[in-house]
């Protein structure tokens, strides 16, 4: 048998296409590697049998697309907890805080306000470009800090023109941070991929794509799989480990080999009272003296007090050279230091690292770390039809986030819907 499409991954990119060429009217299989569904949107269950985000779970008013499918599948928005105080480490005043955060944010400002095609920053990585600014050394140790928390590389691996071109189409207005799902970010994966019950094979690496004549053949674990089309809806990191014959033309490869994994570890922390909030705090914490390490709230009700702590960057690559209890040992010291010595009494502390994982290769994201390779993103975003590419990274709007990978997943559907002469964005069932 021929299927019209095969992708390949069941991310929420892969997901979201399945979901609208499905609905153009075509026959779709999904091969993912792993036995679940969802990719870097995971749910575990803790030590108290409470099913939590282990990987993406943030959503924002100004994210669409994954609003309306949370509202859609009737997902139930939870308000990140914000009220109360920010704690910031080392200790400071509240004015020296603000003076701290207004410098970041206009040295973000000054970066993207730079035309990321300007020569002038062609070879320059963040580092290289802050050494240039005139901003105090605590306002650049900020800025690091916030680079390397949210892109997850140290600041000399990132060219300056990439992370302007991202930062640019990451527009939301209100906090990234503004809910989480109650039943989970991956419940809802799951809900995307209930529709496809017996055409999403779980456990089904893709090893090789061949091309011969008009079809595709993808060789994977469990044999050999033919289609007309191929969407690789898998970090561009993960693509570049697929066997391509005939080799890709080489401007493709090139485009797949400038990529880069983050490194990163979410750790998830059970209490039995929200303690911080006795002293009027929100549990939100930034460190000023280590890069890359947040803290927030994140109880879904007063039953469930929880906060998640983010390592990212350099200090995940640290932190993942010590045991589990020295790095749980570590984290425990500075949020007993930053909120108070009842932080120690867990319920549970989970920890989950992303870094270097067989399917995702990191997280939160591939970037790319090659100075040259402008043209990575419209070259894999083209593709090579019969086959394309989409993920999160490739999307036009909120690159990293589950929203990006979801407007990525649709709009090479549509590639594909148009190269068989469907219309698109019509739901026949409709
Ligand atoms: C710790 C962490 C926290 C995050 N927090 C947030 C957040 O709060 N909010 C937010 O919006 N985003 C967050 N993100 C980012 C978000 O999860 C991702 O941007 C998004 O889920 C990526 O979706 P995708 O479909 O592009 O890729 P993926 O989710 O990576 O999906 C790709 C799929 O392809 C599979 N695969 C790989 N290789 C093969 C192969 N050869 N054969 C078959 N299958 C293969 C993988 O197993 C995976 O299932 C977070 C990510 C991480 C890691």
């Amino acid at each position: 048998m021929v299927h019209d499409v095969i992708i390949v991954g069941a991310g929420f990119a892969g997901l979201s296409a399945a979901l609208a060429l499905r609905d153009g009217g075509l026959d779709v299989l999904v091969l993912e590697a792993r036995e679940r569904t969802g990719g870097r949107v995971e749910a575990q269950v803790n030590s108290l049998g409470e099913r939590y985000d282990s990987g993406g779970q943030f959503l924002c008013q100004d994210m669409p697309q994954v609003m309306a499918l949370a509202k859609r599948f009737g997902k139930t928005l939870m308000t990140t907890p914000v009220d109360g105080a920010f704690t910031l480490q080392p200790e400071m005043s509240e004015e020296e805080g603000q003076a701290l955060w207004d410098a970041n944010v206009a040295i973000r400002d000054r970066m993207n306000a730079i035309d990321p095609a300007d020569p002038a920053v062609r070879d320059l990585s963040v580092w290289d470009w802050l050494q240039r600014q005139p901003d105090d050394v605590h306002a650049k140790s900020a800025f690091c800090s916030t680079v390397e928390g949210l892109w997850c590389q140290p600041t000399d691996a990132v060219p300056i023109w990439y992370l302007i071109d991202n930062d640019r189409r990451i527009t939301n207005e209100v906090s990234e941070l503004q809910y989480f799902l109650g039943e989970t970010m991956h419940a809802l994966a799951e809900d995307l991929a209930a529709g496809f019950e017996g055409h999403i094979h779980l456990s089904t690496p893709v090893l090789e794509i061949r091309r011969s004549g008009d079809d595709v053949t993808l060789v994977t674990s469990q044999g050999p799989l033919q289609a007309r089309h191929v969407i690789i809806a898998v970090p561009p990191v993960m693509a570049n480990r697929i066997v391509f014959s005939p080799p890709l033309p080489a401007t493709l490869a090139r485009a797949l080999d400038v990529w880069r994994s983050g490194t990163v570890i979410k750790m998830r922390l059970r209490y039995a009272r929200a303690f911080w909030r006795d002293q009027d705090r929100n549990g939100m914490v930034l460190w000023r003296d280590i890069h890359g390490l947040f803290a927030c709230d994140t109880s879904r009700d007063e039953d469930h007090p929880a906060l998640v702590v983010f390592a990212g960057g350099p200090l995940a690559l640290r932190l993942r050279q010590s045991s589990e209890d020295q790095l749980r040992a570590e984290v425990l010291d500075r949020l007993a230091a930053a909120l108070g010595a009842e932080a120690r009494d867990t319920l549970d502390f989970s920890v989950r690292d992303w870094s270097d994982d067989p399917w995702s290769g990191g997280g939160y994201s591939d970037i790319v770390a090659n100075f040259s390779a402008h043209n990575a993103e419209n070259a894999l975003r083209a593709g090579t039809p019969p086959i394309h590419f989409a993920c999160s990274e490739l999307s036009p709007s909120f690159p990293g986030y589950v929203e990006g990978a979801i407007i990525s997943g649709r709009i090479t559907a549509e590639a594909v819907l148009k190269s068989f002469d469907l219309p698109v964005g019509v739901d026949p069932r409709e």
